[in-house]
């Protein structure tokens, strides 16, 4: 069979005792080549999982396309103002998700618990700082992004979203070995029991229930140049089809809206001159906005 058609599904069947691969024949043997229908050769297994990533892109750009199109007919029903100028290009139309949770106090449990991974990550830490290899690599590699300042629409989308990818932060505030030998070898005098005395230092006595120990309502609780490289690059999946505008053009006007459970529940705008306003969808409108 040629690569370039796509093989015959294959039924899994508990009763039939040999699954065989669709592109070339050979019986499946491990389970996870019968739970993935395709042998482990690299001729039939490269083709099937460039064809597997295309799907699933094509899933995901269909999604947020459907997005895109529904806050339109959103936002020409509860805010035709805003609507007209996102129509004329004045300002960029972004779908983010959303987060919503209950401040509560910061447990001492907790506290303790994120300390003595600190602590742990610190001593593999420094074991990086030893190796050269390494060590160069972390010199030469990375750079947070945006460790200074936010551009306007990054800023306009995450207050709109309100954290949702800090939920995962939830006990490790993303920082890894990796970010603290980073910050070993780039900071002048870097002291390690300092750096991890900072970070607890630094832990809000309320967080927003189920997510990072630094997320609070008015956001994240840490400066941007101490967040782990996860927290500094992410981009969630609503801002990557605009990022190479947004690299372009940090500041542009942006009208984001906040998408959770099949509703929009958020606006948020920003203008030129980066003023912001804020309208919840769930409610009926106000004329302040946009
Ligand atoms: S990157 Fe995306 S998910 Fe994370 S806070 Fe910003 S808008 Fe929300
Ligand atoms: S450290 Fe800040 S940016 Fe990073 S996950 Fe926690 S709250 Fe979010
Ligand atoms: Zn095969």
């Amino acid at each position: 069979m040629s690569d370039s058609k796509p093989p015959n599904p294959v039924r899994h069947n508990p009763f039939q005792k040999h699954l065989c691969c669709p592109s070339c024949g050979k019986e499946l043997v491990t389970a996870h080549e019968k739970h993935e229908n395709i042998c482990g050769e690299l001729k039939c297994r490269g083709p099937w999982l460039q064809r597997k990533v295309a799907a699933e892109n094509e899933e995901i750009r269909a999604k947020q396309a459907a997005l895109l199109e529904g806050a339109r007919e959103r936002l020409r029903e509860t805010s035709p103002d805003v609507f007209s100028r996102t129509e004329s290009g004045e300002l960029r139309l972004i779908v983010v998700p959303d987060f919503d949770a209950e401040m509560a106090q910061q447990s001492d449990e907790r506290i303790a618990a994120f300390r003595s991974m600190l602590e742990e990550l610190m001593v593999e830490a420094q074991a990086t700082t030893q190796n050269a290899y390494r060590v160069k690599y972390l010199l030469s590699g990375y750079e947070p992004r945006d460790k200074d300042q936010s551009s306007t629409a990054i800023l306009n989308a995450c207050s709109t979203c309100r954290g949702q990818c800090c939920r995962m932060g939830h006990l490790h505030a993303f920082i890894t070995a990796d970010f603290l030998a980073y910050r070993l070898v780039h900071e002048e005098d870097a002291d390690p029991e300092a750096i991890i005395d900072d970070y607890i230092d630094r832990i809000p006595e309320k967080s927003l229930n189920e997510s990072c120990l630094y997320h609070t309502t008015t956001g994240c609780a840490m400066p941007r140049e101490v967040r782990s490289g996860t927290c500094n690059d992410f981009l969630c999946l609503g801002f990557r089809a605009h990022k190479e505008s947004i690299q372009d053009d940090p500041d542009q006007p942006t009208a984001v809206m906040a998408f959770a459970d099949e509703e929009y529940v958020r606006l948020g705008v920003t203008e030129a001159d980066g003023t912001r306003t804020e309208r919840d969808l769930c409610e009926p409108a106000d004329p302040k906005v946009g």
